[in-house]
């Protein structure tokens, strides 16, 4: 007897069930749409089949951002392209540089405005044009399969003065202003016509945030005023004053007792002054108000204190939110809409989703690219039948690998003491943590060019000193 399932979709298209590589393009393949290019719109366009999707990604940004590099980055250990690989690279991609505004679900329709500015309005047959512009350049994409993606925002709580005088980061643009502002401070502080007082306050950089990020980015910062800016500007020498403050008594709260404290005393003997128990009630040009002492002066701030949520994501009708921030998703990652249901050909992967039963997952790379995994197999899956169909099927699953922070002067700690997966289960600080934190990211850096880059900046980094160069 015949059986009565209905072909699979690669069936009809032709192909052998479990094909990877790409074929000529095909005109009926579905349209998948990826919103956003970090950790994990970049590895579903980067994975998903190409032979059985037709990818666009939007994304303001035309880059992904190799998020734990943007430390280094800073402060010129690593050149700002080792932490960015192009999307246009990624081959039978198209790319739409943009930002989703709205999403139609029932019509399967996004909508983007331009990242790019506006053409004049000349008289060209607009209407017939693939997408026709909706209003202020904007237009509308189709999708057959559609992935947000597009992470979240740096929280700054509404504390008056953050937004405006501190410095987050979060991108290589990020980067390459926290970079400009440090030799540009400097330079002002080398300058013969102010006094001593104003120097000092000059050279006072405080970081808000003692979670990875803001211990990173300290811990780079105080190898670079060691070991090259000491050395580039003898006259300063002494005078650069790193603060490290948190409203927590601690720093890297995630992270093993063990752990923690070991990152507190190499801070405190590398003179980085750690400061939990601070709250900082509000921030000017160059001071910040902390509660119950008052106000301290800086010359440089980074703020590092989590996130908060994509405007895009917030503001997003006919799905559910948990606290605004982040989109409910079943355990196959699609979002669900207001009545609990989920959104047929919609995922929502990264730090802009969240289990809706369960625990919350942590807001990281590695979440994010285990979501762009498991979410790229998924599709695959159902374009050659494999997967059976929309909520059929095994769920996400997140397997925790660990985590590692650089804590400075070679030294780092690796806490897998809660790892799900094979291996070592352990607390490791100091030298062999830093080998192991530098081979794992140095695996981890997705194209060639930055698997060869990345090594030879660190090594030129040792022998020649940081890139100084302030160009203006
Ligand atoms: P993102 O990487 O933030 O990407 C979001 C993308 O969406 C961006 O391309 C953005 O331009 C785009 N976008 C935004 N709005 C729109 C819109 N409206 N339409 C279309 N596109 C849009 N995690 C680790 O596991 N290990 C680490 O060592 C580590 N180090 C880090 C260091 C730093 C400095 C930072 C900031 C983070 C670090 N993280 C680390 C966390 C990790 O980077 C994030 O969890 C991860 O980037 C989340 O990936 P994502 O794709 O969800 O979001």
């Amino acid at each position: 007897m015949l059986s009565a399932r209905p072909a699979c979709r690669a069936c009809q298209l032709g192909r052998s069930v479990g094909r990877t590589f790409s074929t000529t393009p095909r005109a009926d393949k579905d349209k998948l749409v990826v919103l956003g290019s970090g950790w994990a719109g970049y590895n579903v366009a980067r994975q998903v089949d190409k032979s059985l999707y037709d990818v666009t990604v939007v994304s303001p940004r035309s880059h992904f951002s190799f998020t734990p590099f943007l430390a280094s980055a800073a402060v010129g250990t690593l050149e700002f392209r080792c932490t960015t690989e192009p999307i246009r690279g990624i081959k039978e991609v198209k790319y739409a540089q943009g930002w989703a505004n709205t999403i139609d679900f029932d019509a399967k329709k996004v909508e983007v405005e331009p990242a790019v500015p506006a053409m004049p309005d000349f008289d060209a047959d607009l209407a017939n044009t693939p997408h026709p512009p909706v209003e202020k350049g904007m237009y509308k994409l189709d999708y057959d399969k559609l992935v947000i993606a597009v992470g979240a925002y740096s929280a700054s709580f509404g504390i008056p003065g953050v937004a405006k005088h501190a410095h987050f980061l979060k991108d290589v643009q990020d980067s390459r202003a926290i970079r400009m502002r440090l030799l540009e401070i400097l330079e002002q502080a080398s300058l013969p016509s102010i006094s001593q007082s104003q120097r000092e306050n000059l050279l006072r950089i405080a970081i808000v945030g003692g979670g990875p990020t803001g211990v990173e980015f300290s811990a780079e910062l105080h190898d670079f005023v060691e070991q090259d800016v000491y050395r580039l500007y003898p006259h300063l020498k002494g005078l650069v004053n790193i603060t490290l403050y948190d409203v927590a008594p601690h720093i890297l709260l995630s992270f093993d007792e063990s752990l923690r404290d070991y990152a507190e005393r190499k801070f405190k003997r590398n003179g980085v002054a750690v400061r939990g128990g601070s709250k900082v009630l509000a921030v000017g040009e160059d001071w910040l108000e902390l509660d119950g002492i008052g106000r301290e002066a800086f010359g440089l701030l980074v703020w590092s204190t989590g996130l908060s949520a994509n405007p895009f994501v917030e503001r997003l009708e006919g799905v559910s939110h948990d606290d605004k921030t982040k989109l409910l998703v079943t355990p196959h990652l699609n979002p669900v809409n207001p009545a609990g249901q989920p959104i047929p050909s919609v995922y929502a992967i990264g730090d802009n989703a969240t289990p809706a039963s369960g625990d919350r997952l942590p807001a990281t790379a590695q979440v994010a690219s285990q979501m762009a995994k498991y979410i790229s197999k998924r599709l695959n899956g159902i374009a050659t039948g494999e997967v059976e169909g929309e909520g059929k099927g095994e769920g996400f699953e997140w397997k925790n690998r660990g985590s590692m922070v650089f804590v400075g002067d070679y030294r780092a700690v690796v806490d897998r003491s809660a790892s799900s997966v094979s291996g070592i289960r352990a607390r490791i600080s100091g030298l062999v943590a830093w080998v192991m934190w530098r081979s794992y990211y140095m695996t981890l850096a997705m194209g060639w060019r930055n698997k060869l880059l990345v090594p030879m900046y660190w090594t030129l980094a040792i022998f020649f000193g940081r890139d100084i160069t302030r160009k203006c």
